[in-house]
């Protein structure tokens, strides 16, 4: 019988339900996670370690027992008892004041805090009145008999405590430290767990393999910059690669038709907010599938791994085609969690008496569009309006005009005047505007107008939110499948080139193959990303898998340089298999399943915004002996030659 059962109690049917409760707790918990049927064993977290419990544990259920901890000491008080922290909790500790112990109450008394120590001792009920309701451990203590101090802590940069601010340079300068917190041990478990029961779910479940593909690679047309790595052979370099593209279609070509990788990937695009240059991915191909057959895996996939704490996910998630985003939300990842959508007034304003308005309407991709804040005029101040048309202006080079309905219902803008009555109530039950709300209103060539406003449409919404209202639920979830993108998009820098809106082994749309060799501007593709909450948490595509159109794409829409990938080429010709995948953003994921703005909130150790590593100060010089091997020369510029020699 479990000890501290009080012997002679009855067992009546309460009683019988605390003991299967504490005999079930001592022996690890199991618990039948429903959502998915799968049976999961709570782990051992104390197997082969010098300790007994852990640090969030114990229970009024243990009094008596005589338990060992090992754990970080996070407050220490008049050398009476001190608390002790590891990875699942806190446990206060009871320091031996009687001559006998002397010795311990020594060591404990006078380590400084956040050294490392073991104690054992006996678990005992607190005083009554001096529980601690807000602790899971707050009903006990722990008076302890023997302690070792394993390692001294010297004096801390910053305080562990989570409520301490402290700026964000110097906690990545002491990331070790920094993991120490409950927030950072809560993310970066969460997001084990999560890895894990996606491993379950693709290999277990469905039979994925997990294969490791080379970080030495060659360069990969188009995309992103990659980093280079200098080889021993002069003028040679490696790549990073972007992501495991070519080998995970290598590997269907290769027969194993079911892959999946927890995979690094390097992005070489210099500082960029909340972009880091190496990150994860959890990247899946499969041979013999569709894009509904890629969408349902996801769906299951996420379904299956997502934590209970936040709540279940509802599949199949919603679609949406790549124009209606466009046209709707002004972006191809929508935050559809609240309204302010984009409406076309193309019709209302065209019986407008103003030429440059009549103007752009006449052009084929002329157009006027707006949004209505909803009760802008309350929570935005004029500064907020002006910035808004400014960012438009600085950042779209489109102009913004705003209309305001007033509280007798008439509208006030420099518009008004040019606008008749009729064209105003037209304006008014188009937009759907009641007293208060606010306008924006654009007109100009589709593109740039859509994207204008759906970047208004967000700035307005943190805008609103930040003075008080309540727009987006924090608790909502909102999955979109954006489909039905085109295959190719004019180049930002030289529109009269075109780009892959993926990349360049994305097949087309089967009704859209003739356009290819046609109008290739036309071709919508297999393309399909995920969005969540607005932020882009996957994509992938069916791939190309005929060898011809694969040449044809790279040569004559692209125009790159086929010999680069004709190991890839030479490989479709040898019965490539029609294929498929996708590629999960695993530290942006995390990132919003624990609802962290920035995604080095979830990677132990996270680069700065300019990419460096402030702990081990990397990127490094080397020295010129240590280049040659390399047949590298490193040509300073004269102020860095300077600044190196002080
Ligand atoms: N490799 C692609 C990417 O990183 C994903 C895919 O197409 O599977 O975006």
């Amino acid at each position: 019988m479990a000890p501290g059962w009080a012997a002679g109690r009855s067992l009546t049917f309460p009683n019988m339900l605390r003991l299967v409760r504490r005999v079930l707790f001592q022996r690890g918990t199991e618990r039948a996670r429903l959502s998915s049927g799968w049976v999961h064993r709570a782990p051992d977290v104390n197997s082969f370690a010098s300790r007994t419990n852990t640090c969030g544990e114990l229970r009024a259920a243990h009094v008596g027992q005589e338990v060992t901890l090992c754990g970080w000491i996070q407050y220490q008080r008049q050398g009476l008892f001190l608390v002790l922290r590891d990875f699942q909790g806190l446990t206060q500790i009871i320091i031996p004041q009687d001559e006998a112990h002397s010795h311990v109450r020594k060591l404990l008394s006078n380590a400084p805090v956040e050294s490392v120590v073991r104690v054992t001792g006996i678990v005992s009920s607190r005083p009554p009145g001096q529980e601690n309701p807000k602790m899971p451990t707050g009903d006990i203590e722990v008076k302890a008999e023997t302690a070792e101090v394993l390692n001294f802590c010297k004096k801390l940069p910053f305080e562990i405590k989570d409520f301490i601010k402290k700026s964000e340079a110097l906690r990545m300068q002491y990331r070790y430290l920094d993991l120490r917190s409950s927030q950072l041990q809560y993310n970066l478990r969460l997001r084990s767990q999560v890895v894990m029961r996606m491993r379950e779910y693709l290999c277990n479940h469905h039979g994925f393999v997990d294969v490791e593909t080379p970080t030495l690679f060659k360069r990969t047309p188009g995309g992103a910059k990659e980093f280079l790595v200098p080889s021993r052979e002069a003028g040679k370099f490696y790549s990073l690669p972007q992501s495991p593209q070519q080998f995970k279609q290598l590997l269907m070509i290769g027969g194993l038709d079911r892959y999946f990788q927890v995979a690094r990937c390097y992005r070489d695009e210099g500082s960029r907010p909340d972009r880091q240059p190496e990150f994860t991915q959890i990247d899946i191909e499969m041979s013999f599938v569709d894009q509904a057959g890629i969408q349902r895996l996801i769906e299951g996939l996420l379904q299956y791994s997502w934590p209970e704490e936040r709540g279940p996910i509802m599949t199949p998630f919603p679609t949406m085609t790549y124009d209606e985003a466009l046209a709707d939300y002004g972006t191809d990842k929508p935050d559809t969690r609240f309204g302010m959508k984009i409406v076309d007034i193309s019709d209302t304003l065209r019986r407008l008496d103003i030429g440059f308005v009549q103007n752009v309407l006449t052009y084929p991709h002329g157009t006027a569009k707006a949004i209505c804040i909803p009760q802008g005029a309350r929570y935005l101040k004029h500064k907020d309006l002006e910035s808004l048309k400014e960012a438009a202006k600085s950042r779209f080079n489109q102009e913004i005009m705003d209309v305001i309905c007033r509280p007798d219902g008439s509208l006030k803008s420099l518009l008004t005047k040019f606008l008749g009555e009729e064209q105003q109530s037209e304006l008014i039950r188009v937009l759907n505007m009641q007293v208060d709300d606010v306008v924006l209103l654009a007109v100009g060539d589709h593109k740039r107008v859509c994207s204008a406003l759906g970047s208004l449409r967000l700035e307005s919404a943190d805008l609103l939110e930040a003075a008080g209202m309540v727009l987006r639920d924090p608790a909502a979830l909102h999955f979109l499948w954006v489909v039905d993108f085109p295959l190719f998009l004019p180049k930002e820098e030289n529109p009269s080139e075109l780009e892959s809106a993926h990349h360049p082994f994305t097949a087309p749309h089967p009704l859209d193959t003739d356009l290819l060799y046609s109008d290739p501007t036309k071709v919508r593709s297999q393309h399909y990303d995920l969005v969540l909450n607005g932020s882009e948490i996957g994509g992938g595509s069916i791939r190309i898998h005929n060898a011809e159109q694969q040449r044809f794409v790279l040569e004559k829409v692209l125009k790159e340089d086929s010999e680069v990938l004709s190991h890839l080429l030479e490989a479709l010709e040898f019965g490539a298999p029609p294929h498929g995948g996708i590629a999960l953003g695993l530290d942006r994921l995390i990132s919003l399943i624990v609802g962290s703005p920035s995604i080095r909130d979830v990677i132990a150790f996270p680069k700065s915004f300019k990419g460096r590593d402030l702990m081990g100060n990397a990127p490094d010089y080397v020295t010129p002996e240590e280049l040659e091997p390399y047949h590298i020369h490193v040509s300073w510029p004269a102020a860095e030659t300077e600044a190196k020699k002080n």
